[in-house]
């Protein structure tokens, strides 16, 4: 028998939606954007989405330093 997952896994077995900006762990797509807006503020989300957009960019395009 292969025990590959501890026994705690089996509350996990539903995909969850974690917060971008701090990890929290949502049952809902929906429930991060409420935490979102519940938990952090507008700039902090904005701030996050610009990086997030940043790092696609950086691929093509050298980051400033
Ligand atoms: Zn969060």
């Amino acid at each position: 028998m292969q025990s590959m997952a501890p026994p705690t896994a089996t509350a996990r077995a539903e995909k969850t939606h974690d917060c971008p900006l701090c990890g929290h762990e949502l049952a809902a797509a929906n429930d991060v954007y409420v935490h979102l807006q519940v938990s952090h503020r507008k700039s902090e989300i904005s701030e996050a989405l610009i990086q997030a957009t940043a790092d696609e960019s950086n691929q093509s395009v050298v980051a400033e330093r």
